[in-house]
């Protein structure tokens, strides 16, 4: 028996005991004839004594760091406690020891506070695990796991495994392709999710599946997204858009419960995408705070806000909000004794090019109740409060205003938003808010092909009173300047994402069931008919066999672990991730193949 007890598990009771422990030499410290060593694994960290009578014995075959030691030996109450162990009230007085196996000098330290830099510790993964830190995420991504899986058993549904080599059927991201040795020519891919799949499940009469399970995407990698990630895949049948928000939000409420211990998500907002788009400025906003935005634009408009002017603001020769197309602001509490210096830094982080705006004004709201601002030259005092009104700011407030094309500035907006909220903390890592963004658009616009893509993907249904919209009107983009006015851009969808501190960790949607409407929305796409039938016959065809209403969601397994580990990163709860720019560093992913391999696929390179 290589060991009795765990390196992280004996207390001062087991005093007296011998006991035999096996794990890694974590430090190991001389002192004249005696010697310290603390024995490292998974579960803890032991201090072993090797007194005098093992010097010898010691010195013939010193110890070394991540050497694999196995000692038996008395535990004893130590005479200086550790109190940030558990193990720390005792240690083994060592009575015999044996080196299982050697290690060579790790490339980093393995602790907390590691020397190791994120491109050394990816290359030795293997050691990096063995680090707390990165074991602690990897066992709340297992509690997450567990905690899914038994709330879904107990609600009936079934995990129900779906292929990995399927179709291509590339709609949005790229797919992976995998070729076929089998079928020369031909081409699997990997599933960027299972939906398909878990939709052909329903209509085989499985009404509630999950799988935790991978997906891959060949995206260009933006910050912290993998190619191959994992989400907790869900679908059920006979359902409204109700249902699968009440089971859902049980489900996440039951990892919150299960993992963090928190029951406070009593209510799950719920709000328009429309409204998180006017008032926030994205389609995931951070409810965890307020700061709305205020559209200005009205203000500087012929007729905007005379009550509160009598007079109109625009027009007065400040040709930034003037000639904007959106002008929007937010109210900061708190910040109108912001000095120079930090207005102007202000200034320079909405100029950076992640931000790409062109400059700041802002709006001193003093509790004196003057008004000072970065525009002063261009409107009397009246006319700033006028502004600072319309932004919703009280005395003591700063209001900060950007300008210029609608979609640009109402992202820099949100981005300024979450910027503020975090540098005044209120942005807490302990705090939970879930909301329910509903009612997204159906379709999008794709400038690139003048023609509209799926905003969720093409099998989600289009709300009920706008099905005549889409049935009735043809797809077609006469003028892609105009592409608003399109009557398609304003269906709606049964679509809905979870989101979490400002973060998106779920979506799905109630899914078309009808051959006729797929057909249509597939048409709607820009498929013909023919291009349909080849990418999603099976589909088209299970519908005409009973398909039942039905409908879903998946959520972002790494995220969800990330957000809960209070971790910006989803890397650090992926036991082995890639790199930025899809590399497994570690086993050097991707890479050539033989030429006979090559061969046998009957495939030729031509590389450009
Ligand atoms: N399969 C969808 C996705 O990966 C989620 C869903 O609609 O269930 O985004």
């Amino acid at each position: 028996m290589y060991r009795t007890h765990t390196c992280g598990e004996l207390r001062v009771n087991q005093v007296n005991e011998t006991v035999t422990l096996a794990g890694w030499v974590q430090t190991v410290r001389k002192f004249g004839a005696i010697t310290f060593v603390d024995l490292r694994d998974r579960y803890g960290i032991t201090q072993l004594l090797f007194g005098e009578t093992l010097n010898a014995a010691l010195d013939a075959n010193p110890l070394g760091r991540e050497f694999v030691l196995q000692i038996t030996g008395k535990v004893q109450e130590r005479s200086s406690k550790n109190a940030n162990i558990s193990t720390g009230d005792i240690e083994i007085n060592v009575t015999a020891f044996t080196v299982l196996n050697k290690s060579a000098v790790p490339p980093f330290t393995i602790q907390d506070d590691t020397d190791g830099g994120d491109d050394l510790r990816m290359k030795y993964r293997f050691l990096d695990l063995r680090r707390n830190a990165v074991k602690k995420n990897l066992e709340l991504r297992y509690s997450v796991n567990r905690s899914a899986r038994n709330y879904l058993h107990e609600n009936n549904f079934m995990d129900i495994e779906t292929p990995f080599l399927i179709k291509s059927t590339p709609e949005g991201a790229r797919d992976f392709v995998v070729p076929s040795r089998m079928n020369p020519g031909q081409f699997y891919a990997l599933p960027q999710s299972p939906q398909t799949f878990k939709q052909l499940l329903m209509v085989s009469g499985y009404d509630r599946y999950y799988q935790i399970v991978k997906c891959f995407r060949d995206e260009d990698l933006r910050a912290d997204r993998q190619p191959e990630f994992t989400q907790i895949d869900c679908e059920m049948a006979f359902v409204e858009q109700e249902d699968i928000l009440n089971m859902f939000e049980g489900l996440v409420k039951r990892i919150f419960k299960d993992v963090k211990n928190i029951d406070y998500l009593e209510k799950v907002e719920r709000m328009s995408w429309e409204d998180a788009m006017w008032n926030f400025g994205n389609d995931k906003p951070d409810i965890r705070f307020g700061m709305k935005l205020a559209n200005l634009k009205s203000v500087f408009l012929k007729g905007g806000n005379i009550e509160a002017t009598g007079e109109l603001i625009n027009g007065v020769g400040f040709g930034v909000f003037d000639n904007a197309e959106t002008v929007l602001a937010i109210a900061v509490a708190g910040c109108s004794e912001y000095t120079r210096k930090q207005t102007d830094e202000l200034t320079d982080w909405v100029k950076r090019p992640q931000i790409g705006m062109q400059g700041l004004v802002y709006i001193k709201c003093n509790t004196d109740g003057t008004y000072k601002s970065s525009v002063d030259k261009f409107y009397t005092e009246d006319k700033l409060k006028a502004i600072a009104d319309s932004a919703g700011a009280k005395a003591g407030d700063l209001v900060l205003i950007l300008a210029g094309r609608e979609e640009r500035t109402r992202k820099a907006t949100s981005e300024l938003r979450l910027e503020m909220g975090k540098r005044l903390g209120m942005r807490k890592d302990d705090e939970f808010k879930l909301l329910w963004v509903m009612d997204f658009p159906l379709f999008e616009y794709a400038e690139d092909d003048n023609r509209w893509v799926a905003r969720h993907h093409p099998f989600t249904s289009p709300k009920p009173d706008h099905i005549e919209v889409m049935i009735n009107n043809n797809p077609v983009i006469e003028n892609a300047e105009k592409y608003l006015e399109h009557p398609y851009s304003n269906i709606k969808a049964n679509a809905y994402d979870m989101v979490l501190n400002g973060n998106e960790i779920g979506g799905g949607s109630i899914r078309i069931f009808q051959r006729a409407l797929q057909e249509k929305m597939f048409a709607a796409l820009g498929m013909s008919e023919e291009e349909a039938l080849h990418k999603f016959g099976f589909l088209l065809g299970a519908f005409e066999y009973g398909a039942p209403p039905h409908g879903g969601i998946a959520f972002g397994f790494d995220r969800l672990c990330s957000i809960l580990g209070g971790s910006e990163s989803i890397r650090d709860f992926i036991a082995f991730p890639k790199n930025n720019s899809g590399r497994d560093v570690m086993i050097d992913a991707p890479s050539e193949i033989d030429a006979k391999q090559f061969d046998e696929l009957q495939i030729k390179l031509n590389l450009k």
